[in-house]
């Protein structure tokens, strides 16, 4: 044995998990008669070793040491269960959560498929966040009691800002359940950045916080998110009463679901790969969202084509929701008047007039006013002039006309998406470059 080799044999690399290049892997397993002791499971197709220490190249590793607070409230598998098809544990997961979150329908479709993702998240090297929008009769403590119990190495926090986020033992390689009533704006481009690996934050030395993270809020997430970087969920209160599980339960399901969960990441982290989606109808970054969700559920079709058809119908109530701010009907009564045949200019006022004029047949409330109509203008882009004593507009130029195309775009547009304008040169380009896509 060289020095060198027996140097290392001396010293041990403390670890929560690892993947080695020959298909073993090292995991994180606990000792059910000692609750607050940790072993490592050695795996190379089989359970080979479950030990204080595993020597794998030379090097030995034993389990990383965490605060005695932190042990106790992460949950472990303690075995592996055996070998079971994809679409048992999908079925089983659905199952238990239609039960304990009352979700049904897309919700629960998308909610299944994150969590299955979030088990080998590593190994898709993609952590998109489970951003649950609740409302206040919502049974949210039963929510993240399920979640924590079936989730890989979850550790539940609550009150979270900048700081105590870059606090967490990010060693431990685990999920985050953000109880996140207050959330605030540095926390969430933190945790939107760090949906990738590789984005490191400065706290006391350098931290990488890539890892799955569920948030929990009553709020909606913030304008900036790619559709690529989160799934969507409302918890919405259900009409039957859901109880949390007497202590016996939830611990029967935490070792039952820890157990299979563990088992589905070992049997198939090595052949998990990025599928291309096909036919697809979804939006590039959706697409994106789409591969990684579909990716954990290894090839079974029936599974690929039920999450699709559930971003699908996730990306028409975005579509929805969009057309239908006031930023979008002010759009969209600025491109009336630019497909207009000889229409050189178009004042604010007559903009607001139609723009209350959609609001209205949409048996919606309100007002919109020639003063709403010029700053939203200005605040997008749109150049504003003064056209006559009469008041401020738009001179309809070129310009005017592409960046009015774009925004209607941005904002999906009824008017647009349904009813293109074939003498319209812009609607002609966006059609085109729609099709090219
Ligand atoms: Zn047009």
């Amino acid at each position: 044995m060289s020095r060198k080799l027996a140097s290392q044999l001396n010293s041990h690399i403390f670890t929560a998990c690892e993947i080695f290049p020959d298909g073993t892997a090292l995991e994180l397993i606990r000792d059910p008669s000692k609750a607050d002791e940790s072993r490592l499971l050695e795996w190379r197709g089989r359970v080979i070793n479950v030990g204080t220490s595993v020597e794998h190249c030379g090097l030995r590793y034993v389990p990383i040491e965490l605060e005695p607070s932190v042990s106790t409230a992460v949950r472990f598998p303690v075995r592996v269960s055996p070998r079971e098809g994809v679409r048992d544990l999908f079925t089983a997961t659905e199952l238990l959560m239609g039960c304990y979150l009352g979700l049904s329908g897309p919700n629960l479709t998308l909610t299944v498929a994150w969590q299955l993702a979030s088990w080998v998240y590593d190994v898709l090297a993609h952590a998109p966040v489970l951003w649950i929008t609740a409302s206040p009769q919502s049974a949210t403590h039963v929510a993240l009691q399920i979640l924590g119990l079936i989730g890989r190495h979850s550790l539940r926090l609550a009150g979270v800002g900048r700081r105590e986020l870059c606090g967490v033992p990010t060693a431990l390689r685990g999920t985050l359940l953000l109880d996140a009533s207050d959330l605030r704006a540095t926390a969430e481009n933190l945790i939107r950045s760090a949906t990738r690996p590789g984005t490191h934050v400065v706290h006391r030395g350098v931290i990488d916080l890539f890892c799955p993270k569920v948030v929990l809020t009553c709020t909606f997430p913030s304008e900036f998110w790619r559709d690529s970087e989160i799934v969507r969920i409302s918890l919405i209160p259900s009409t039957k009463r859901i109880e949390m599980p007497d202590p016996k339960t939830a611990e029967a399901i935490g070792q039952e679901f820890q157990g299979r969960f563990l088992s589905f990441r070992l049997h198939h982290f090595a052949d998990l790969q990025r599928p291309q989606l096909k036919n697809s109808r979804l939006s590039p970054p959706l697409q994106d969202l789409a591969a990684t969700l579909t990716a954990a559920v290894m090839g079974d079709k029936e599974l690929e084509q039920k999450i699709v058809a559930a971003l699908e119908s996730q990306e028409d109530a975005g579509r929805s929701e969009r057309s239908s701010r006031p930023d979008a009907i002010v759009i969209e009564a600025a491109l009336f008047f630019a497909h207009k045949r000889g229409q050189s200019e178009v004042r604010s006022s007559e903009i607001a007039v139609k723009a209350t004029a959609i609001l209205r047949g949409r048996d919606r409330n309100g007002e919109i006013s020639a003063e709403n109509v010029g700053w939203t203008m200005k605040r997008l882009g749109v150049p504003t002039v003064t056209l006559s004593s009469a008041g401020n507009g738009i001179r309809l130029t070129d310009h005017a006309r592409n960046r009015l195309h774009e925004l209607a775009m941005t904002y999906d547009v009824l008017t647009l998406r349904n009813d293109i304008r074939r003498d319209c040169p812009c609607c002609a380009n966006m059609r085109s470059a729609d099709s090219a896509k």
